[in-house]
């Protein structure tokens, strides 16, 4: 029986928010193999391998959204407890090999750089059990930012928030890409797709594109 409204999500989403960005770490779960993946394993490797044993979730990828220490500082750990392939846009390169300085700038010691065993562009698709999610390019708050789809979700990274955009006024930030990115690659996906961000609680595409301040209907744009 797969009626529509009966039917019982095949994707289990546990959102864990870690550090001192508060970030959304994100696990998510094939229910029907127990298979998953860890979205940006950015921060706390103790809490985040506790909900994993948990959730009992067999973890075969790690993927990071982008470069930013609060999205990927603890990838490099978390890969070795998980022994799973990390996969990131290729774009985002330089910022994982400057995970150190960042960690500096920031006043958080000394983060290690994971190596990347699959790199991700646009049109990819990233799998789990019976899941799959697509990959969709989306820069402008970084280079290499991506977001992934699927099971009427949206995992957003740093791009898009309830009533806000990711900052660009960070390292290789652009403004008017990130406007482009959100318009022309996320708001085609769906009013009905809820988006999970990488800070602070969910909301959904309809929502975001009537009423978001920076890319909504009747929005001024970013102000730049
Ligand atoms: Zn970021
Ligand atoms: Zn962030």
């Amino acid at each position: 029986m797969k009626g529509k409204g009966a039917r019982t999500p095949r994707m289990r989403v546990v959102t864990i928010p870690v550090g001192p960005f508060v970030m959304n770490c994100t696990l998510l779960r094939d229910e029907e193999t127990g298979k998953g993946i860890v979205l940006d394993p950015g921060d706390e490797v103790e809490t985040v391998a506790r909900a994993v044993e948990r959730e009992k979730i067999e973890v075969v990828a790690l993927v990071g959204t982008h470069g930013h220490l609060d999205h990927v500082g603890r990838a490099a750990e978390l890969k070795e407890a998980f022994g799973a392939p990390f996969l990131f846009h290729r774009e985002d390169r330089w910022l994982l090999e400057h995970l150190g300085e960042q960690g500096r700038m920031f006043g958080l010691g000394a983060l290690r750089e994971a190596s990347v065993d699959r790199w991700l562009e646009q049109g990819d698709r990233v799998e789990f059990g019976s899941i799959s999610l697509d990959v969709i390019h989306a820069p402008g708050h970084s280079p290499g930012s991506i977001c992934l789809l699927g099971e009427g979700r949206l995992f957003a990274g740093d791009v898009l928030f309830q009533g806000s955009v990711g900052r660009v006024d960070l390292w290789g930030g652009d403004g008017a890409t990130l406007v482009r990115s959100i318009k022309e690659r996320l708001f085609p996906v769906g009013d009905a797709v809820v988006v999970h961000p990488g800070h602070g609680p969910q909301t959904t595409i309809g929502e975001e594109r009537r009423s978001n301040p920076f890319v909504g209907e009747g929005a001024r744009g970013l102000g730049l």
